[in-house]
């Protein structure tokens, strides 16, 4: 990266680490996968039971198959041969979790934390439930404002995950939002996380680059 956007691109994750705090929230900002994953070694112990929220971030950045190969009790709903009733045993579960991971579909300059959800399990143990929640996010998700978060979600996030899941939504052909009510529709639960009363529960990790979506 061009090292005068890079000053700029460390700026801004500056800052809204600066307001997590505020709000209670833990932030931390790494530049390789190798640095991620001394980060977990530290945040996520043995034998702890982990589980994850939906998220493409994790995987790129190789989240998943790090947890596989931990010593941990991973409750993995991406584990071959699931049926239904064993992925939603997993998503009630993960509210029992020590730790949860996911990534965030917006985090404002302001530190507040933007997600939409189809079935809500994702945002659900993001606001209760598991003792620490991790999230991973690249600094394409850092927004000015949570109108701009919303507006995020409406052009990328969204269509994206309805391409990535080939749902017959008016996204899928528009490439932008608009307020369906398709019974393929995916946003049902739109969500604001601003702060934490336990600051030793929420962790957010930027990652130095461009993840998910
Ligand atoms: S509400 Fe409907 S049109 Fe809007 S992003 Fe979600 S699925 Fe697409």
């Amino acid at each position: 990266m061009d090292q005068h956007l890079k000053q700029v691109e460390d700026q801004h994750v500056a800052k809204v680490i600066e307001n997590l705090k505020k709000r209670k929230m833990n932030g931390y900002y790494i530049q390789s996968v190798s640095e991620l994953n001394t980060l977990l070694d530290e945040l996520v112990k043995d034998d702890q039971v982990v589980s994850v929220g939906g998220s493409m971030s994790l995987f790129e950045l190789n989240v998943i198959d790090y947890l596989r190969n931990r010593n941990v009790n991973f409750l993995d709903r991406y584990a071959p041969g699931l049926s239904s009733d064993d992925i939603n045993e997993i998503y009630f579960k993960a509210f029992n979790a020590d730790v949860y991971f996911a990534s965030t579909n917006a985090i404002t300059f302001d530190g507040e934390l933007y997600n939409v959800d189809g079935r809500g399990n994702r945002v659900a143990a993001m606001i209760y439930g598991p003792k620490k929640v991790v999230l991973i996010t690249g600094i394409n998700k850092i927004v000015k404002d949570l109108e701009a978060a919303k507006e995020r979600n409406r052009k990328i996030a969204a269509p994206a995950n309805v391409q990535r899941l080939n749902k017959k939504t008016p996204c899928h052909t528009t490439g932008y939002c608009t307020d369906c009510q398709s019974p393929d529709k995916i946003c049902h639960a739109h969500t604001i996380i601003s702060s934490q009363i336990d600051p030793n529960r929420m962790h957010v990790i930027f990652v130095s680059g461009n993840f998910g979506y």
